[in-house]
C-alpha cells in the first residue's frame, strides 16, 4: 500500500487499494476498480485459511454458503426498493428484497419522513401515478392522513391551487409495506445487509451478504441497488457522485398540549410534534458555520453525524420538563439527503424540465415549484458496460438540483417501480440493462398506469418557476 496511510485505506476512498480476499466461490468480490472495501474481523467458518495480516489489509479466503438464486436481488428495502420488489414479482420474476433494518420504508418510515411530496403540478393535474399513487392511497387506509379534500376522489374536476400530497403514520406505512411485499409474494429478508457485489468484468454474479445466519452468497440475474446510497453499485465499480449533507436530525414527540389539541380534534395527528439536533433546512440554512458537510458513506463519519446529533438533542431535551413532553420515536435511519448516486448512461438535471425523451421512464413534477414538470429518461436508472445492475430511488442518476426534484418519495418510488419492470424485460430479453428495448418497458409501465410522459398541456405559456 504504497503512498497510503491506514486513514486513507479504511475511510476515504483513496484509489490503488484492493481488496485482496478471493471466495472459494472461485470469484473476486467487486474491487469497485480497486476501491477500498473494509471487513471487520476475520471470519472463522470451518475451512476458513488461517488469515494473513500484511500490513493494514487482511487478506483471507473464505466459503461462504450459497443461498438459492434469485432472478432479480433488490438490496435495500426503502420505498424504491419496495416498489422495484413489487414490479419485479408483478412481472412474473422470483424476487428476493434484501433490508438491513427490521423495518421497510426507509427514510420515509424509520427515517420519519412520512410525507408524500406532491403527485401534481400545483394546478389540479395529477403528474405522477403508478405505484407511487398506490402507495400514497395505502398509506392512508390504517393510519391518519392529510389528504386535501380535493384529491380524495381521484384527479379534482376543476383547478385547485390544493397540492396532492399525504402525511402519514410512519410505522403503520411500515407495516402496510410488509404486508403488501407479504401477500404479493416477494421474498424477504430483514436484518440482512447486503456487502459484496462479486464481479466478473462488468457482471454481476451475486451478492455476498451479513445477517444473524452469518455471511452468505446470493447469485440473481439481476441485483437492483435501492440502498439509497448506492453502496452496492459503487462496489461493483460504476461510476457514482458524492453529495454531501447538511445538520439535520428529527424524531418525533407529543406535548401534553398537542395531546390535549388532538383530544380537541378528535384526530391524532395533532398529537405530533417534533424535537430537534441538528435544525438545519433543506436550503443549509441552519447548519452550524463551519461544520463540514455529512458525506454518509463512510462508517466514520455517519458515526460522527449520530454522535454530534443525539448528544445535542439530549442537551436540549435536559432543558424541558420531564412530565412535559415524551420523544416517542427517534430516527433509525441518518437522515441525509444525498449520499451517492450513480453517473448513469443520463444525468438527470433540473433544465430536464418540460424536455420530452424517447426513452422516458417516468413523468414527475417538482416539489418546490408549481407547473414544472420533467420526464425520467431510462440511462438513469443503469450505466452500459454493466449488464445487470440497475437503481432507482435517491441513487438514480442525477445531478445539482436535479438531484432534488429526483430523490423525494414520488419520484423514488416510480424510479424504483421502472427498475423493477426493467430488470424482466431484461431477463426476458436476455440482453444487458443498458440495451433492453425501452419501448417494451415503457409499454408495461403504461400498462401499469404510470405513463412516462407528461402531457404538452402542462406546460406553462409562461415557463416560470413559480413558488
Ligand atoms: C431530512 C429529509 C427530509 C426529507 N423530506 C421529504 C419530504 O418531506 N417528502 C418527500 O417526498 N421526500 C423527502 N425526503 C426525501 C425522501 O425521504 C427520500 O429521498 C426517499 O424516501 C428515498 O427513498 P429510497 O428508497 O431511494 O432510499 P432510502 O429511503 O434511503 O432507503 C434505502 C433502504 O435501504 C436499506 N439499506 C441501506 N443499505 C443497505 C444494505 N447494504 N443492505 C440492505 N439494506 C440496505 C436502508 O435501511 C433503507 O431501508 C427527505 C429526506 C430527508 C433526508
Amino acid at each position: 500500500m504504497d503512498k497510503m496511510n491506514r486513514r486513507d485505506f479504511l475511510g476515504l476512498g483513496a484509489a490503488g487499494a484492493g481488496f485482496l480476499a478471493t471466495t472459494a466461490l472461485g470469484m473476486t468480490p467487486a474491487t469497485a476498480s480497486a476501491k477500498p472495501i473494509e471487513y471487520g474481523p476475520a471470519v472463522t467458518l470451518p475451512d476458513a485459511q488461517v488469515p494473513a495480516l500484511t500490513g493494514d489489509v487482511l487478506q483471507h479466503v473464505e466459503k461462504l454458503p450459497i443461498r438459492k438464486d434469485v432472478d432479480v436481488l433488490v438490496a435495500g428495502g426503502g420505498v424504491a426498493g419496495v416498489a422495484a420488489a413489487l414490479a419485479a414479482k408483478r412481472a412474473g420474476k422470483d424476487v428476493l428484497l434484501l433490508e438491513k433494518t427490521t423495518l421497510l420504508g426507509g427514510l420515509a418510515t424509520i427515517g420519519l419522513i412520512n410525507y408524500f411530496e406532491p403527485l401534481c403540478n400545483g394546478r389540479g393535474k395529477q403528474v405522477i401515478f403508478g405505484m407511487c399513487e398506490e402507495f400514497l392511497r395505502l398509506s392512508m387506509k390504517v393510519g391518519f392522513n392529510t389528504l386535501p379534500k380535493e384529491w380524495e376522489n381521484g384527479e379534482p374536476k376543476e383547478p385547485t391551487n390544493k397540492r396532492y400530497t399525504n402525511r402519514y403514520s410512519p410505522q403503520i406505512f411500515a407495516l402496510q409495506l410488509t404486508d403488501l411485499l407479504h401477500r404479493e409474494g416477494v421474498q424477504l429478508l430483514f436484518d440482512c445487509i447486503a456487502s459484496t457485489p462479486v464481479m466478473e468484468g462488468g457482471h454481476c454474479k451475486g451478492v455476498i451478504v451479513d445477517s444473524k445466519s452469518g455471511r452468505e452468497f446470493i447469485p440473481a440475474k439481476i441485483v437492483i441497488d435501492t440502498t439509497g446510497d448506492c453502496d452496492i453499485l459503487y462496489r461493483a465499480g460504476v461510476p457514482t457522485r458524492q453529495g454531501g449533507n447538511f445538520f439535520t436530525y428529527w424524531a418525533k414527540a407529543i406535548t401534553l398540549e398537542s395531546c390535549r389539541k388532538a383530544a380537541e380534534a378528535g384526530n391524532i395527528r395533532y398529537a405530533f410534534g417534533g424535537r430537534n439536533g441538528g435544525t438545519a433546512a433543506l436550503s443549509g440554512k441552519g447548519h452550524p458555520e463551519g461544520m463540514p458537510l455529512f458525506t454518509g458513506t463512510t462508517v466514520d463519519n455517519v458515526t460522527d453525524y449520530l454522535l454530534k446529533n443525539q448528544l445535542l438533542m439530549l442537551q436540549k431535551l435536559s432543558k424541558e420538563d420531564p412530565k412535559s413532553r415524551e420523544v416517542i420515536t427517534l430516527p433509525t435511519m441518518c437522515q441525509f439527503r444525498e449520499t451517492r448516486c450513480i453517473i448513469g448512461d443520463h444525468v438527470f438535471v433540473d433544465t430536464d424540465c418540460y424536455k420530452h425523451y424517447d426513452t422516458s421512464i417516468a413523468a414527475i413534477c417538482d416539489f418546490t415549484r408549481r407547473d414544472r414538470v420533467y420526464e425520467v429518461p431510462y440511462g438513469a436508472l443503469c450505466k452500459a458496460g454493466y449488464d445487470n445492475l440497475l437503481t432507482g430511488g435517491r441513487s438514480a442518476s442525477a445531478e445539482g438540483f436535479g438531484w432534488d426534484v429526483l430523490r423525494v418519495i414520488p419520484p423514488a418510488i416510480v424510479t424504483g417501480e421502472a427498475a423493477g419492470y426493467a430488470a424482466s424485460v431484461a431477463i426476458d430479453r436476455k440482453k444487458p440493462v443498458a440495451e433492453i428495448p425501452v419501448g417494451e418497458l415503457q409499454k408495461i409501465l403504461v400498462g401499469a398506469n404510470a405513463p412516462v410522459h407528461f402531457d404538452d398541456s402542462l406546460i406553462p405559456s409562461k415557463k416560470e418557476e413559480n413558488k
